[in-house]
């Protein structure tokens, strides 16, 4: 049986990113391309609801939407895939998405809507700038799809692939999510007639590679693999709500 396999990225869908990770899978099955008209990057899980989403069919077994990498997934999955594919990889995504920053990301967000669906996901991200060179990384999404094909990944999780830019790798990773905050996140500019205005990003990243991380994977040069899980509760938190906090004891509510 052809594997089916549905791909998406954030970076929308002329990104050189998507066309590399098309050409690491197609000879693994049958791929099918649902991805943005334009750069989501940064969009997290956003659903469109505010206004229509069109389909538009760019060749053969590629559509492309108005809309988030989430809407992407919504529509491959409910109106244009017959079934339920084998596979669904985002990416490959122009820079790096580790630690915190896992949270904004189109990227990931698409391979979460992926794994909420219970397809076996993978979100992939080139970790540098540019020029990127995929070849790399084209063969380590073919290596693992294979992997996750076969024996599938646990519940409620998804692959998060950081793959670094560099020609020279030491090695592959199971890491952990780690922190990675930003020093100056805001930028404060003037513009041409001398009013100030704010632009979000930009700042140097302050990299939390503490040990087993993928931060810490990354700046020594692996590549790194996530398993996220969805389920975002703290369990420990449970008994600091109930006990510490008494809060099911709490009267008059
Ligand atoms: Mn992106």
């Amino acid at each position: 049986m052809t594997k089916i396999i549905l791909i998406t990225n954030d970076d929308g869908i002329h990104s050189s990113g998507l066309a590399a990770l098309k050409s690491a899978l197609t000879p693994l099955g049958r791929v099918i391309t649902v991805a943005p008209d334009r750069d989501n990057s940064a969009i997290s899980h956003a659903l469109t609801m505010d206004r229509p989403l069109r389909i538009q069919q760019v060749e053969t077994d590629t559509y492309c939407v108005n809309g988030t990498p989430t809407d992407c997934v919504a529509l491959g999955l409910n109106k244009i895939l017959e079934a339920k594919p084998d596979l669904l990889v985002s990416g490959i995504n122009l820079g790096p998405n580790l630690g915190d920053d896992i949270s904004y990301s189109g990227t990931v967000s698409a391979a979460i809507e992926g794994t909420m669906y219970s397809i076996p996901s993978m979100a992939v991200s080139a970790a540098g700038r540019e020029p990127y060179d995929f070849a790399r990384a084209e063969k380590i999404i073919r290596t693992l799809s294979l992997k996750v094909m076969d024996y599938g990944l646990p519940a409620n999780t998804l692959m998060n692939i950081n793959v670094p830019n560099i020609a020279h790798l030491e090695g592959i990773k199971v890491t952990r999510q780690g922190r990675r905050l930003w020093k100056q996140p805001v930028q404060e500019i003037a513009d041409p007639r001398g009013r100030t205005f704010y632009w979000i990003g930009g700042g140097t990243p302050l990299l939390d590679g503490g040990r087993g991380t993928d931060v810490e994977a990354i700046n020594n040069n692996y590549i790194s693999v996530t398993p996220i899980h969805l389920d975002l509760t703290n369990h420990e938190g449970i008994s600091f709500f109930k006990e510490d906090l008494g809060i099911e004891d709490l009267e008059n509510i």
